[in-house]
């Protein structure tokens, strides 16, 4: 009860306009008012009601036996409750937001994530080349939904459970970490996808994954601490193992290797014999190019076997570095052991679906062998029309028969139809199939550097310092709300002036020294 009410005066606290924090708390009594889904009825109805002084969407609770639920502000309109805030969840919010609705079926609308931030994901490597800055690749739910009449609920999401066929209502009820029940009409699961270590002895106490803001922030955090240590006092250079050659990790051992220069080297291990096995060609050959001019070692065809601390180390030992047992992944090859002062572990991925428990076995959510919600072409979880599913945690296939790809790419387009399936919904139309269009691959790869293949004209792949620009300004279009990239041009646009006088200062001071 009281993470509970810690939650709800934070979610409060940021409906507020201007950044004032003063809320009205009122108690009030409200008897037989509440009926939930499952025909329960509210026994002790003490409510707790938190508004500010403009605002339509107040987070109120009432208690009943099932614990603290949410009373939504409008008897009326439709209840879209929103589970995760990333490129699905987010974007979804928004998209219903901007549709025209009339004034009884515009829904009411709250969307839950257990962070404070979105986070635009494909920017976070720029996090450890000091490119960016946190707050522009990962603005506060709070900020981003300020002119919108979205509320933000930060909670851990722990249960859902769908109403079934026999039931009052259509809906159903999700049940957060904090205790606080929420009754939904709709709802929308985009609660991504998290990094899987536990597939090698000792990746979950030794590696590092590179999947949040957090984990971001930790590898930044330990790459300093080895800099600080290493720099100038010891000619021993830090040596950064990444496994896996997929995207993610081809963009890392770009990005690190080029932040380390020639004090570390990195070893990028991958089971295939080659780098972005699944990524396009042109994308592969500008990696391999630049990594070659890189201290990048590539150690391909091996898998990780097993991470390790060397026996003689202490385990309190922070200075000692960690050995990767690595296998072949062909017959008629060494197994090798490298040592590491860093991993960072890129292979795998599992969804946070499963992670959620659910009340009643007969109303689980149909689930892929990956974790994903099976998802019709109109997005709605097979069997549950009142469920969307998007983004990572949905697993829909092309016409061709294979899975969608976990990729921003895909949930942001399926964010779209999401918005308007429910839209067509609550109005009674036909809902839209989705379709997804292949708009092309594009990888950082340092500083001034990356690789963008675009989807519609074959056989260009731009490089160098143009596709670096080109990506940025793609991601830039991309993020959330026009306020919010309005702030962050300007900051990129200062930043690229600055560097741009810094580079001219320094090719003058050149020609006056030589000359
Ligand atoms: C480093 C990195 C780089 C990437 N680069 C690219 C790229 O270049 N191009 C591309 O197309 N894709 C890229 N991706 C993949 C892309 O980011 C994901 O596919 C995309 O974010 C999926 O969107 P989503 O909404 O399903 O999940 P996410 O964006 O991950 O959002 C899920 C949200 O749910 C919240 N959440 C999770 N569990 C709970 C819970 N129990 N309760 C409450 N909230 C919860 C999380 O906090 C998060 O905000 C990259 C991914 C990573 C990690």
């Amino acid at each position: 009860m009281a993470a509970a009410q810690g939650m709800i005066s934070t979610a409060v606290a940021v409906r507020m306009p201007f950044g004032s924090t003063k809320s009205n708390l009122k108690r009030f009594y409200v008897g037989q008012r509440f009926k939930n889904g499952m025909g329960r009825m509210s026994i002790s109805s003490t409510v707790k009601s938190m508004s500010n002084n403009n605002n339509a969407e107040t987070l109120q609770e009432s208690q009943d036996s099932r614990g603290p639920s949410y009373i939504w502000s409008d008897k009326q309109r439709p209840r879209v409750c929103i589970l995760g805030g990333g490129f699905g969840g987010l974007y979804t919010a928004l998209r219903l937001e901007s549709l025209v609705w009339t004034d009884n079926k515009k829904p009411q609308v709250v969307l839950i994530d257990k962070s404070e931030n979105f986070v635009f994901k494909p920017l976070m490597y720029e996090l450890l080349s000091g490119e960016v800055e946190p707050w522009e690749i990962a603005p506060a739910f709070k900020d981003l939904l300020a002119n919108t009449g979205v509320l933000f609920v930060k909670d851990s999401v722990k249960i859902i459970q769908p109403n079934g066929p026999g039931e009052v209502l259509p809906g159903g009820n999700v049940q957060l970490e904090s205790g606080l029940n929420i009754e939904y009409d709709w709802l929308v699961l985009a609660l991504g996808s998290e990094a899987k270590l536990d597939v090698a002895p000792g990746a979950l106490e030794y590696a590092l994954p590179f999947s949040t803001l957090d984990d971001a922030q930790r590898t930044d955090q330990a790459l300093k601490k080895l800099e600080r240590a290493r720099f100038g006092k010891s000619s021993l250079p830090i040596e950064v193992a990444i496994v896996g050659c997929g995207y993610s990790g081809v963009e890392l051992a770009a990005t690190i290797a080029e932040r380390l220069q020639d004090r570390g080297t990195v070893t990028a291990i991958n089971v295939d014999a080659n780098i972005c096995p699944t990524g396009l060609p042109g994308n592969r050959e500008a990696a391999l190019k630049v990594i070659s001019e890189r201290n990048v070692q590539l150690l391909l065809g091996f898998y990780v076997n097993c991470v390790r601390k060397p026996a003689d180390a202490d385990e309190s030992d922070n200075q000692a570095k960690f050995i990767l047992d690595l296998q072949p992944a062909q017959r008629g090859i060494d197994s090798k052991s490298i040592e590491a002062d860093l991993i960072l572990w890129t292979v795998g991925a599992k969804s946070l679906l499963p992670q959620l428990e659910s009340f009643d076995y007969g109303k689980r959510l149909p689930l892929t062998s990956r974790g994903q919600a099976e998802i019709d072409e109109t997005l709605q979880v097979k069997g549950h029309p009142r469920i969307f599913a998007l983004g990572d945690s949905a697993a829909l296939r092309d016409n061709g028969g294979r899975l969608l790809p976990a990729t921003a790419q895909v949930a942001f387009q399926q964010a779209d139809f999401a918005g308007w399936n429910i839209w067509a919904a609550i109005n009674g139309r036909p809902l839209l199939p989705f379709r997804f269009q292949n708009l092309g691959e594009m990888m950082t790869l340092g500083m001034n550097d990356a690789a963008v293949t675009p989807g519609f004209i074959e056989g260009l792949t731009l490089e160098g310092p143009i596709a670096h620009t080109a990506r940025k300004l793609v991601y830039l279009a991309r993020l959330p709300t026009d306020e919010h990239r309005l702030k962050v041009g300007i900051s990129w646009l200062a930043k690229s002036t600055i560097d741009s006088i810094a580079l001219l200062q320094g090719s003058i001071s050149k020609v006056l020294s030589s000359s």
